[in-house]
C-alpha cells in the first residue's frame, strides 16, 4: 500500500513540474489552456496506458517549442549587402532585388505603426495617447478634424481613432475624407452613448470599429491590433515569399544562408523533394503513439527559434507521387493570410509563421501551382560562362577547399589552366556543384600526400598535367568537335532541370510500312514535334526531292540517345526536322551547328524559352554556331559578350535558312 501511495505521490509531483513548465513557456492563452487541459487528463490516468505516453510527449513538444522565442533582426543594409558579397561573386542584379526585398521586409516588418487620435475634449485626447503609446504605437494628437486633415495630408497614418462629434468637422465627415483620400488608412470611431446609433452608421460607411466611451483598456487595445494587422497582410500577402528558380549548384542555397547571416537569424533547410504526403507537411494527428508534428513545425523546434530563415528546397520536385494535394498545404504555411494562425494537425493550436522568412527554391518552375506562384517573388538564377566558373573558383571554391582540407592557402595553388580544364573536361554543368567537388577531390588528395611525406609538402603548383593525376582521365569528351559530320544525325540544345543541353537527334530509315517510331525517354510534347517534323518533311517530300513513293515503303525511326535524361519540350522540332532531311536528302549534317526551335507544320519557326541557358550549353560543348528563332532576337540581344565569346549565333525565320546553314 505504502508503496503506492509513494508512486502516486510522485507521480502528483511530476504533474506538478510539468504545469510550471507550461506556465514557464511562454506559450499563447489558447496553447495553454489545452496543455493544462491534456494535463488535467494526465493526472488521472495511469502512466502504464499508452494514452498517458501520448498525451505526455505531446505537452513535452508543446512546452518545448519556441513560441515567442525570436532572434532579433539586424537591419544594417549595408552590412547586409556586405555579406552577400563576401561569399559570392558576380549576381549583382540578383543581390540587388534581395537587397530590395530585405528593405522592403525590414521597413515593413519594423516600422512602428502610426495612429492619430482626434478628439476636442483634451483629457480624453490625452488618455488615449497614453495608452496607446504604453503599446509602442508611434502616436500623432489632434485637436479637432481640420488639424486631423492636416496631418493626414502631411503624413500617412495606419488608424485614426476620432471622436465622433467634434466642432466643424466632425468624425463623419472626417470619416468620408478619409475614405477618398487615403483609403489605405483604417478608422476607429470613438463615441458617446448618445451617439452610438451614428457609429454604427458610421460603420456602415466604412469606418472600421467602434468603440464607445467610457472605453475599456481591452477593447481599445483589440480594435487597433485588428485594424493593423489587416495592414500588414495587405502589405504581404502578394510577392512575400522569395523563390529562386535555376539550374542547380548557381548559388541557390548559399545565398540563402547568407540572408540569414546578414539578419542575424537562424537558417534551415527542409527538402520538398523527400515530402512523400501532406501529413509531413500539416503534421499527424495525435492518435497514436509515433504520431509527428510536420517538417515546419520541427525544423522550428529543432533550431529554437520562432523567425528563422527557412528555405523549402526542390518546390518542383515535390507532387510527384505525393499523397494529397502540396500545393494548399505549402499555401497554409506560406500566405500571410493563413500562417498566422497554421494549425499543425499534431499541435492542434495555431502557431504563428508569420514572421518565418521562407525561401523557396526549384530548378525549373513549370510545374509550380499557380496560386502558389502568385505569392512568390521569383528571382532567376542562370548557368555561369566558362569564365565566371574559372573566376569564381580562384576566388572562393579553391581557397574554401584549401582550407577545409587543412591545407595552407600560402602552399597550394591551383593554376587558371588546371581549373580549366577541370571545368571543361571534368564537368559538365551550369552551375559549379561539380567542380567544387573535383576541387575539394583535388585537395583531399594532396592533403594525403603531405602527411605520407614526411616533413610535409612544401609548395604545390597545380598545373594541367597535375590534374590528370589527381582526378584521373578526362571525364567528359566533347562529342562535338571530335566526332563527324553524319547522315541523319543533327545537333540541338534543349533545357533540362539542370540548365541547358546538348542532344543529338538520330533518324533512321528502313524498309516497312509508314510506321514512325520514337526511342530515348521523350516526353509527349517532343513526341509530337517529331510528328509535326515528319509531316512537314512528307508534305514537303517534292521541294526536298525525296521520290513521292518513298514513305509508302518505309518505317522512320528518331532516337535522342541518353536515354536516362527526361527530355520534353517543343524546342527540340527544328533538330528532329533537320536530322529527318539530312537523312533523307543524304546530305550530312554540320555536328558543331546546333539549333533549338519550334516549327509549325507551315514551317514556320517559332521562338522558345532559355536561349541564355542553351548558349552556355553550346559553349561547354565547343559548338560553333548556334541557330535561333528569329523570334528569340531579343534574347540574343540581352546575352552578354561573354557569353557569346566563340559561338556565333544566326537568327533563323524559315526551315529552308536552317537547311542550307546546316547541312553539308
Ligand atoms: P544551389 O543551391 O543553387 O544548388 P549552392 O548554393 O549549393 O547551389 O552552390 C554550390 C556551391 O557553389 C556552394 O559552395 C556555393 O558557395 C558556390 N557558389 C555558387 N555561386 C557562387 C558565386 N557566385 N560565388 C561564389 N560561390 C558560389
Amino acid at each position: 500500500m505504502k508503496f503506492f501511495k509513494i508512486m502516486e505521490d510522485s507521480h502528483q509531483d511530476f504533474i506538478g513540474e510539468l504545469r510550471q513548465k507550461i506556465s514557464l513557456s511562454n506559450m499563447p492563452p489558447p496553447a495553454a489552456k489545452i496543455a493544462e487541459r491534456e494535463l488535467d487528463v494526465l493526472a488521472r490516468i495511469s502512466p502504464s496506458s499508452a494514452e498517458y505516453t501520448i498525451g505526455l510527449t505531446y505537452i513535452d513538444y508543446l512546452v518545448s517549442l519556441p513560441w515567442n522565442k525570436k532572434t532579433e533582426d539586424n537591419l544594417d543594409l549595408a552590412r547586409a549587402e556586405r555579406i552577400l558579397n563576401e561569399n559570392h561573386y558576380g549576381l549583382n542584379t540578383i543581390k540587388e532585388r534581395i537587397m530590395e526585398h530585405l528593405a522592403v521586409k525590414v521597413l515593413m516588418m519594423n516600422r512602428k505603426a502610426r495612429l492619430l487620435v482626434v478628439d476636442d475634449e483634451e483629457i480624453a485626447r490625452k488618455n488615449l495617447a497614453h495608452v496607446l503609446r504604453k503599446e509602442d504605437y508611434d502616436v500623432t494628437t489632434a485637436a479637432d478634424g481640420e488639424r486631423a486633415l492636416r496631418e493626414l495630408e502631411a503624413s500617412e497614418f495606419d488608424v485614426v481613432l476620432a471622436d465622433l462629434r467634434m466642432g466643424r468637422i466632425d468624425g463623419m465627415e472626417l470619416l468620408d475624407r478619409i475614405r477618398i483620400r487615403h483609403s489605405e488608412t483604417r478608422v476607429i470611431m470613438v463615441t458617446g452613448f448618445a451617439t452610438v446609433p451614428s457609429a454604427i452608421e458610421a460603420v456602415q460607411k466604412g469606418a472600421f470599429h467602434y468603440i464607445a466611451k467610457p472605453f475599456k483598456l481591452d477593447e481599445v487595445r483589440d480594435a487597433v491590433k485588428r485594424a493593423l494587422e489587416k495592414r500588414t497582410l495587405r502589405a504581404n500577402t502578394k510577392g512575400s515569399v522569395l523563390c529562386f528558380a535555376g539550374p542547380p549548384g548557381t548559388g541557390k542555397t548559399s545565398l540563402g544562408r547568407s540572408i540569414a547571416r546578414a539578419l542575424g537569424r537562424k537558417f534551415t533547410r527542409i527538402a520538398l523533394g523527400g515530402l512523400k504526403d501532406e501529413a509531413d507537411i500539416r503534421g499527424h494527428r495525435r492518435t497514436y503513439v509515433g504520431a509527428k508534428p510536420g517538417r515546419v513545425i520541427e525544423e522550428i523546434r529543432r533550431i529554437e527559434s520562432a523567425n528563422p530563415v527557412i528555405m523549402l528546397d526542390e518546390l518542383d520536385k515535390i507532387g510527384r507521387d505525393f499523397k494529397g494535394d502540396p500545393g494548399s498545404a505549402l499555401l497554409e504555411v506560406l500566405d500571410p493570410e493563413q500562417n498566422r494562425a497554421f494549425t499543425d494537425h499534431y499541435l492542434d493550436v495555431p502557431f504563428d509563421l508569420s514572421s518565418v522568412m521562407f525561401i523557396l527554391t526549384a530548378n525549373v518552375l513549370d510545374t509550380v501551382p499557380a496560386p502558389l506562384r502568385d505569392r512568390m517573388e521569383v528571382i532567376e538564377f542562370t548557368g555561369y560562362t566558362q569564365e565566371e566558373k574559372t573566376r569564381i573558383a580562384s576566388r572562393f571554391l579553391c581557397p574554401k577547399q584549401i582550407g577545409e582540407k587543412g591545407l595552407s592557402a600560402g602552399r597550394v595553388a591551383f593554376d587558371d589552366e588546371a581549373v580549366l580544364k577541370i571545368i571543361q573536361e571534368y564537368t559538365r554543368e551550369a552551375g559549379i556543384r561539380n567542380l567544387e567537388r573535383k576541387i575539394a577531390s583535388v585537395c583531399r588528395k594532396i592533403a594525403k600526400e603531405s602527411v605520407e611525406r614526411q616533413g610535409g609538402l612544401l609548395f604545390v603548383r597545380i598545373t594541367p598535367d597535375e590534374i590528370e593525376r589527381y582526378l584521373g582521365r578526362k571525364k567528359y569528351h566533347f562529342e562535338v568537335i571530335e566526332g563527324k559530320d553524319r547522315i541523319g544525325v543533327a545537333t540541338g540544345l534543349v533545357r533540362t532541370e539542370s540548365g541547358g543541353d546538348i542532344i543529338f537527334v538520330e533518324a533512321a530509315k528502313m524498309k516497312g510500312t509508314k510506321e514512325l517510331i520514337i526511342t530515348g525517354s521523350l516526353g509527349d510534347v517532343m513526341r509530337e514535334s517529331a510528328q509535326a517534323a515528319l509531316s512537314y518533311v512528307r508534305s514537303n517530300a517534292a521541294v526536298f526531292g525525296i521520290p513521292e513513293d518513298f514513305f509508302e515503303h518505309h518505317d522512320i525511326h528518331i532516337h535522342v540517345p541518353s536515354g536516362a535524361i527526361q527530355k520534353d519540350g517543343p524546342s527540340a522540332g527544328l533538330t528532329i526536322l533537320i536530322a529527318l532531311v539530312s537523312l533523307l536528302t543524304g546530305r550530312p549534317a554540320r555536328r558543331e551547328v546546333a539549333m533549338t526551335g519550334e516549327i509549325t507544320l507551315t514551317g514556320r519557326i517559332l521562338p522558345v524559352g532559355a536561349i541564355r541557358e542553351k548558349v552556355l550549353a553550346a559553349r561547354r560543348a565547343k559548338v560553333k554556331t548556334v541557330v535561333v528563332p528569329a523570334r528569340n532576337r531579343e534574347d540574343v540581344e540581352e546575352l552578354s559578350d561573354e557569353i557569346k565569346k566563340d559561338v556565333e549565333l544566326r537568327l533563323a525565320d524559315s526551315i529552308a535558312e536552317v537547311v542550307d546553314t546546316v547541312l553539308v
